[in-house]
C-alpha cells in the first residue's frame, strides 16, 4: 500500500468522467479545485464527477477547494499581450481600469502605491519578468518602474510583491463568497493562497468550520510560519509563488524548514507545483523531477500535488500513476523508526500523543498488521500518521466529512462505521469491521486505539493489541 498521498488538480485535462475514473484508479487521493480558474457551475460539476468516479472505483476521494486569496493582478491589455523591453519605463496605475500596453498596466489593488517604494522589485508572469520601482506617486497610485527583465504580460496575469502587502485583506469578499459556494457543493478541505500571519487563517475560521490548509509562499509567511502551521490544520508549500517571492536558491531549504515545523506541530503537510513539470508534455518526467518527488517524501510530506500536469496536461493518467510509482520505491527507504521517534514534538499533558507513539513502536516490535484508529474527528488518525508507522493506519469514523478529509493523511485509509458509547463495543466493531473491509486478515494481529469514555473527540488513551 502507497502511504504518501497525492493531490491532483482538475482541469480541462481531467474532468471528463472518463479520464477522472482513470486518475482515480491510479492514485488520485485528494482532487483540487483551482477557484483561480474556471467558473464555479464547472467547479460544482467536477466536484460531482470525481464523487461519481470516487464511488464507483470505491474508494474515497477528498475534495480540496482552493480559494485565490489576496492575489494581485494585472488588469486587461490591448490585445491581451504586452512585451515589455528592458530598460524602458513601465508606469503601474493602481486600482485603475484602463486598458493596458507595453507603456502603462492597471494593477487591480489601489494600496500597492503605498506597499512599495523606490528600489523594490515587483515580478510579473510567474516571476518571468522583473520590474524595479524608481518612483512613486501614492495620491496619484501610479508607481513608475522600470523593467530589468523583459518579457511578454498576458491579461490579468499575476503580480508578486515580495515585501509587505499590509493593506490587503486575508479573504477578499469574494473568496469568501466562494467558501460559501465550496460549502453548498460539498468540498472537504479549503486551501488559502498567500497567508500572511497567524490571524488570517483565525479571520477565515470566523467563517467556516472546514479544515483550513495555509499555504505558504510568502517571505512573511516564512517568518511567521511556526504560528501560521499551528493555526492552521494542514500546510502546503506552495512553491510556484514562494519561488517568485524569495529568492529560488532558498525554496529548498524552505521546503524542509516548513515540512520539519509541520512535523512538530503533527499537522498534515502538501508540497506542490512542479514536481512533474515535464509530464504536460511528454509521458516521462525527468531524472530530477522523479528525485525530486522522492526527496519530499524524505524531507516528510504527507501528499504531493499535481497542478499544471494534471490540469491541461497531455498525460493526467500518467502522471498520477507515475507519482504513485516513485512514492511506492521512495517509501521503502524511509527512517521510520528515527521518524517515530523524533518527528512530533509530543505533548506531555496529552495522553493522544503517547498512544499515537506507542501504537507506532507496538506495530514495529511486534510486527503488527496494521494500527486502527476510530476517530471521530480525524485527530487520532492525524497524531499516528504525524509518527509515521511502518504498517497501514486505517481510520475508522461515523462521520462521512471525516472519512474523507483523512484522504490527505500519510498512510491512512480510512473507512466509515457505527458510532458507539460503550469502548469495548466500539474496539469488538472496529476489529470486525477492518476484516469485513478487507483491509486485514482474520487471525492477524493489530494494535487499536480507543478513547475512554467513547464517543467523545480528544480523549483518545487506550492502545489493545489484539487479533481480529
Ligand atoms: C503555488 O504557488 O505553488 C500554488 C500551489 O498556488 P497556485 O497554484 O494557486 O499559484
Amino acid at each position: 500500500m502507497r502511504r504518501t498521498k497525492i493531490v491532483a488538480t482538475i482541469g480541462p485535462a481531467s474532468q471528463d468522467p472518463e479520464v477522472l475514473a482513470r486518475m482515480v484508479e491510479a492514485g488520485m487521493d485528494v482532487a483540487r479545485l483551482n477557484f483561480s480558474h474556471g467558473n464555479r457551475e464547472l467547479h460544482a460539476e467536477n466536484a460531482e464527477r470525481v464523487r461519481a468516479a470516487a464511488n464507483v472505483a470505491g474508494r474515497q476521494v477528498a475534495i480540496l477547494q482552493d480559494l485565490p486569496g489576496p492575489k494581485l493582478r494585472v488588469g486587461a491589455i490591448e490585445h491581451d499581450l504586452a512585451d515589455l523591453k528592458p530598460g524602458e519605463n513601465l508606469m503601474l496605475m493602481c486600482g485603475s481600469n484602463e486598458l493596458g500596453n507595453g507603456r502603462r498596466l492597471s494593477v487591480s489593488w489601489p494600496g500597492l502605491a503605498d506597499a512599495v517604494e523606490p528600489g523594490d522589485v515587483i515580478y510579473l508572469a510567474d516571476g518571468k519578468i522583473r520590474l524595479r520601482v524608481s518612483s512613486v506617486r501614492s495620491g496619484a497610485g501610479e508607481v513608475e518602474t522600470k523593467v530589468e527583465v523583459g518579457g511578454a504580460v498576458a491579461s490579468r496575469q499575476g503580480l508578486n510583491i515580495p515585501g509587505s502587502t499590509k493593506g490587503l485583506e486575508a479573504v477578499p469578499a469574494e473568496d469568501l463568497d466562494m467558501l460559501r459556494f465550496g460549502e453548498e457543493i460539498g468540498v472537504d478541505l479549503v486551501a488559502l493562497s498567500f497567508v500572511r500571519s497567524a490571524e488570517d487563517i483565525t479571520t477565515v475560521r470566523r467563517h467556516t468550520r472546514q479544515p483550513l490548509i495555509a499555504k505558504i509562499e510568502k517571505p512573511q509567511a516564512m517568518a511567521a510560519a511556526e504560528d501560521i502551521i499551528r493555526a492552521a490544520d494542514c500546510v502546503m508549500v506552495a512553491r510556484g509563488d514562494l519561488g517568485i517571492e524569495l529568492p529560488i536558491e532558498e525554496v529548498p531549504l524552505a521546503q524542509k524548514r516548513l515540512l520539519k515545523i509541520a512535523g512538530q506541530l503533527a499537522r498534515p503537510s502538501i508540497t506542490a507545483t512542479q514536481m512533474l513539470d515535464s509530464m504536460v508534455s511528454s509521458p516521462r518526467p525527468t531524472r530530477a523531477e522523479a528525485t525530486d518527488v522522492a526527496n519530499a517524501i524524505f524531507d516528510g510530506t504527507d501528499a504531493v500535488m499535481l497542478s499544471q500536469e494534471t490540469a491541461v496536461g497531455q498525460y493526467p493518467v500518467e502522471t498520477v500513476a507515475m507519482m504513485a510509482s516513485i512514492a511506492e520505491n521512495t517509501e521503502q527507504g524511509l527512517p521510520y523508526r528515527e521518524w517515530n521517534e523524533h518527528r512530533v514534538g509530543r505533548d506531555a499533558r496529552d495522553p493522544a500523543y503517547t498512544v499515537a507513539y506507542s501504537a507506532c513502536a507496538a506495530a514495529r516490535e511486534l510486527h503488527l498488521a496494521a494500527i486502527v484508529t476510530p476517530t471521530l474527528s480525524g485527530r487520532s488518525a492525524r497524531l499516528v500518521a504525524s509518527h509515521r508507522p511502518n504498517v497501514p493506519i486505517i481510520a475508522l469514523s461515523p462521520g462521512r466529512e471525516t472519512v474523507r478529509r483523512c484522504g490527505l493523511m500519510w498512510g491512512v485509509r480510512a473507512a466509515s462505521m457505527r458510532r458507539h458509547e460503550v469502548t469495548e463495543a466500539l474496539i469488538a466493531d472496529a476489529a470486525r469491521r477492518v476484516v469485513e473491509l478487507g483491509w486485514v486478515k482474520p487471525g492477524q494481529r493489530v494494535a487499536i486505539t480507543a478513547g475512554l469514555p467513547s464517543g467523545r473527540p480528544g480523549t483518545t488513551s487506550l492502545l489493545q493489541i489484539q487479533r481480529v
